[in-house]
């Protein structure tokens, strides 16, 4: 017999991470796609789960995450952002950054509520909306520049909108919000209801001397936010899928309702180890100029290819134009370099929902100076 259903998400195919990463690793690509660092953790870090792990630590977490992590956490916000968050009823650790984007999307979200994005925007924030039946309105931005038309977004607020969700800085734009950005969306959301996901996973990937600026360091802002955060982006281990949500109690209540039955808790051993090596704050204090350096060595290694790169405010990730060299597709195009010329590069178009083509493609720069350097130039033969 055959079974009769409805797709719940009828357009979506296989992430666009997973297709170009595996086409990549088919044709023995360098891989520039998917966005995760191709270097270690640090020792040190790698040796502290080790002992966790040898010391016992290897069962259930706590539901909502250990208490020594969130404490670390909690000091950690307060010494970036000056604010007071409460480890015990603040702070959930997840499975991730996209765990726990879903879990703020399934716990307020309801069948027909409306939640705006401001694409192009990471691929998981539209289906995660879909699965739990809202409805997905998008603000779109345009290349090169990818600037919010605040006139044009507060437009889209209706009684029915449920969440807005941003993203800075930005995948895959590399653009940021700023204090008076910010400032903007917490006057735009007052005396609504709109909830707001502020997925700040890329907080410390950040240039040319910009602050982060944090959701929340907005008190009325804060009181409608879910900020999302990833270990996986700030200590180079994004196959640990380690990361948190911050929101105030009555949220984080929520948040946890759906967390816990999702994937009860996060894994323990890293865990561990990351309150543990967060006693030290060099290494995410130093990420900044790390990434910095690694933006501009691959800008200059791209320099006497064709490609025309668009500026990285924040992330690593960097975007070029290829319009002048070729009227390909963006997906054709990605896949053209990946077999041709060995470099896998994303399709922009794979963040807009109407698959909008500017003919831009993304690079990820979190790789080793040698192969940013191999990269660029495979890349002058296009
Ligand atoms: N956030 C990463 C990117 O944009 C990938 C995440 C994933 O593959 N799940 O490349």
């Amino acid at each position: 017999q055959k079974m009769r259903f409805e797709s719940k998400l009828p357009n979506v195919g296989t992430t666009i991470f997973t297709v170009m990463s595996g086409l990549a690793n088919q044709v023995g690509a360098i891989n520039l796609s998917q966005g995760f660092p191709n270097f270690n953790p640090s020792a040190r870090l790698q040796q502290l789960v080790t002992d966790h792990m040898a010391g016992g630590d290897n069962q259930y977490a706590p539901m909502p995450g250990l208490l020594s992590l969130r404490e670390m956490i909690a000091a950690k916000i307060d010494s970036l952002y000056g604010v007071g968050i409460n480890p015990d009823t603040e702070i959930t650790v997840t499975a991730g950054g996209t765990q726990a984007i879903f879990c703020c999307i399934a716990a307020f979200v309801r069948p027909g509520d409306e939640v705006i994005l401001l694409e192009p925007c990471y691929d998981s924030y539209r289906p995660s909306v879909e699965t739990v039946g809202g409805i997905p309105v998008v603000h779109q931005l345009s290349a090169p520049h990818y600037q919010v038309d605040w006139n044009v977004l507060s437009k889209l607020i209706t009684p029915r909108t449920r969440m807005l969700c941003i993203n800075t800085p930005q995948n895959p734009t590399g653009t940021i919000l700023r204090r008076e950005d910010m400032a903007k969306i917490d006057a735009m959301l007052r005396g609504t209801d709109v909830l707001l996901m502020s997925d700040e996973v890329y907080e410390h990937l950040i240039y040319d001397g910009e602050k982060h600026a944090s959701a929340l360091c907005f008190p009325e802002l804060y009181a409608r936010t879910l900020a999302i955060y990833s270990f996986g982006k700030t200590y180079h281990n994004t196959g640990w899928k380690t990361g948190y949500c911050v929101a105030p109690p009555e949220l984080t209540r929520e948040f946890r309702k759906v967390h816990q039955f999702n994937v009860f808790s996060a894994n323990h051993p890293m865990q561990a180890a990351f309150a543990d090596f967060m006693a030290d704050p060099s290494e995410y204090l130093g990420l900044p100029a790390f990434y910095q350096h690694k933006r501009d060595f691959f800008l200059q290694a791209m320099a006497h290819t064709r490609f025309k790169p668009l500026h990285c405010s924040g992330t690593y990730f960097q975007l070029f134009e290829y319009g002048h060299i070729s009227n390909e597709p963006d997906l054709a195009f990605c896949k053209r370099l990946t077999t041709e010329f060995g470099v896998a590069a994303i399709p922009v178009s794979s963040f807009f929902s109407d698959g909008k083509d500017e003919k831009v493609i993304r690079l990820c720069f979190a790789k080793t100076d040698d192969l940013l350097e191999r990269a660029g130039k495979a890349l002058e033969k296009v």
